[in-house]
C-alpha cells in the first residue's frame, strides 16, 4: 500500500480509503510518503485490518505523524459530539501510540526489502523500496519500488522548486517503467513572470499596506508544512523590512507549534534553507487554542497564521474569519491550496462584496474585508511535472492527487507530448495491470 490517507472534507466512510478493493489481499507492506492528513490519516485503521503489514517510513514523517494522528482522535471525538458520526473516533489514542511503535524509519536513498532488510543493489525476484526526497514538506519523500528488473516511482505530494525553508525535490533520474503523479497544480498555469522571491516582494507589500491601513491579518494554513514556511518568511520580513514595524506579533495554533517543534529540533538533520532558523525561539509566535481563539484580541498590525489552509468548520482559522470578514479594515492572505468546495476556497472565489457561508450550520455573511492571494504553494507546478515525466518517458503513466479539471490538463498534455507513454486516470477500485 502506498500512503492510507483520510479525505480533508469528507466525514465517515466517504473519508476512508476504498477498502473493500483489497479486503481479500494479503497486504505485506504500507509505505508512507509524508504526515499530511491525506496520506497518513487512516494508518492505525489499514494497520488493524492487516496486522501482518510491515509500515515503513521516514524517521521525521514518524514524528510528525504519531502528533498529527494524536491530534485526528481528539478531532474525531469532538465530531462524535458535533455532527453525530458514530463510527468516530476510527482509532483511539492507545492504538495510535501501538501502532507508531511498530512503524520502521527508513534513511533516503536505500533500497530496502519489504521484508525490511537493507536489499543488495542487484537483487532480481526482491521487490525492494527506496525514499527520495519531495521537497514538500518536513520528511516528505517519492517512493521507488523495484522488482524483477522492472520499477514503479509514485511522487507523493512533491515540489521541484526551492520554498523557504524546504529545499527542491531530488528525485530519480533513472529510467521508470511506470510513474504513478500526483496532479494538485494541473488547472493552473504557472502565472507568466512568478517567481518565488517575486511573490516573496509581492506578499511583503501587500502585508506593509494592510498593517499601514490598520489592518489584522489573517494567513490559512496547513498545520504540517504551510506554517513553518510563512513563519520562516514572516521571520524574513521581519528582519529585512524597514517599514514593517520591528517585532510585529505573530499567532499560531497548538497543533502548529507541536510541529514546528519537530521542525526546531530536525533543523540541523535535514536538508533545509535556513538551517540555523529556529522558528519557535526567533518568529517566537503566541500560541492559540480552540478556547483562548474567542477572545484573542484581533488588532491591527497582526499576523494569525492558523490551520486549517481550507479552513474547515471548527478549526482556528474557520472560526476566526467568521469574527474578521465582515469587518472592512482587516484582511485575509490565501497563501497556498484550498480546493473549491472548502471554505477557504468558497470565500477566495466569492472575494469581497459577496457572500459566503463559513460552516454549515452559521447564517451566510457579507465578506467585507480585503481579500488576497499569493502562490506559495508546497506542491509542483504543472509544468514541472510534465518536464519530469518528459525526462523519465516511462511506460505508463497513473494520474492520482488532483481535482477533476486538473487531472483532465495533465491527462491531455501528457497523452500529446509523449507520445511512447500510455496515460492512465485510475477509477477507483479498479485493477491496472502494471
Ligand atoms: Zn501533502
Ligand atoms: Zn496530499
Amino acid at each position: 500500500m502506498l500512503d492510507s490517507g483520510m479525505h480533508p472534507k469528507n466525514t465517515g466512510d466517504d473519508a476512508l480509503p476504498n477498502l473493500k478493493a483489497i479486503a481479500d489481499r494479503e497486504i505485506k507492506a504500507i509505505l508512507i510518503s509524508h504526515a499530511h492528513q491525506d496520506h497518513i490519516g487512516t494508518l492505525p485503521l489499514l494497520m488493524r485490518r492487516f496486522p501482518a503489514a510491515r509500515v515503513f517510513m521516514t524517521e521525521a514523517t514518524a514524528e510528525i505523524g504519531s502528533v498529527l494522528l494524536h491530534n485526528s482522535v481528539n478531532v474525531m471525538t469532538r465530531q462524535r459530539e458535533e455532527i453525530g458520526e458514530m463510527s468516530y473516533p476510527l482509532f483511539t489514542h492507545r492504538e495510535t501510540d501501538r501502532a507508531s511503535e511498530r512503524w520502521r524509519w527508513c534513511p533516503l536513498r536505500q533500497r530496502i526489502s519489504i521484508t525490511g532488510e537493507r536489499a543488495p543493489q542487484r537483487e532480481r525476484g526482491l521487490l525492494t523500496f527506496e525514499f527520495f526526497e519531495a521537497g514538500h514538506v518536513l520528511g516528505s519523500t517519492g517512493i521507488l519500488l523495484r522488482a524483477e528488473g522492472n520499477s514503479v516511482f509514485y511522487t507523493g505530494d512533491v515540489n521541484f522548486d526551492d520554498q523557504t525553508i524546504m529545499q527542491a525535490a531530488v528525485f530519480p533520474e533513472e529510467k521508470i517503467d511506470v510513474l504513478i503523479m500526483e496532479c494538485t497544480r494541473g488547472d493552473h498555469a504557472k502565472p507568466s513572470g512568478w517567481t518565488r522571491p517575486g511573490e516573496e516582494r509581492r506578499f511583503a507589500e501587500a502585508l506593509e499596506r494592510a498593517f499601514d491601513r490598520g489592518a489584522g491579518v489573517l494567513i490559512p494554513v496547513f498545520a504540517l508544512g504551510k506554517t513553518q514556511e510563512m513563519l520562516a518568511l514572516l521571520y524574513k520580513l521581519r528582519r529585512a523590512s524597514r517599514k514593517i514595524s520591528g517585532e510585529f506579533p505573530i499567532y499560531i495554533g497548538g497543533l502548529s507549534s507541536k510541529m514546528t517543534d519537530i521542525y526546531d529540533r530536525r533543523a540541523h538533520m535535514a536538508r533545509r534553507q535556513l538551517p540555523r532558523l529556529q522558528l519557535m525561539r526567533e518568529a517566537a509566535p503566541f500560541i492559540l487554542n480552540d478556547e483562548t481563539i474567542r477572545d484573542t484580541p484581533l488588532r491591527a498590525g497582526r499576523a494569525y497564521v492558523l490551520s486549517s489552509g481550507m479552513m474547515i468548520p471548527n478549526t482556528l482559522s474557520n472560526i476566526f474569519a467568521r469574527r474578521l470578514i465582515e469587518m472592512p479594515e482587516h484582511a485575509i492572505f490565501f497563501v497556498g491550496y484550498a480546493s473549491p468546495e472548502s471554505p477557504a476556497g468558497l470565500l477566495r472565489d466569492a472575494g469581497k462584496g459577496g457572500e459566503v457561508a463559513l460552516a454549515p450550520t452559521k447564517p451566510p455573511q457579507r465578506i467585507r474585508c480585503q481579500i488576497e492571494q499569493f502562490q506559495f504553494s508546497a506542491h509542483a507546478t504543472r509544468e514541472s511535472l510534465i518536464d519530469y515525466a518528459k525526462r523519465i518517458a516511462p511506460r505508463k503513466i497513473i494520474l492520482v492527487h488532483g481535482d477533476p479539471p486538473a487531472v483532465e490538463w495533465m491527462r491531455a498534455t501528457l497523452s500529446a507530448e509523449l507520445s511512447g507513454s500510455e496515460v492512465i486516470v485510475p477509477a477507483p477500485g479498479l485493477e491496472i495491470e502494471l
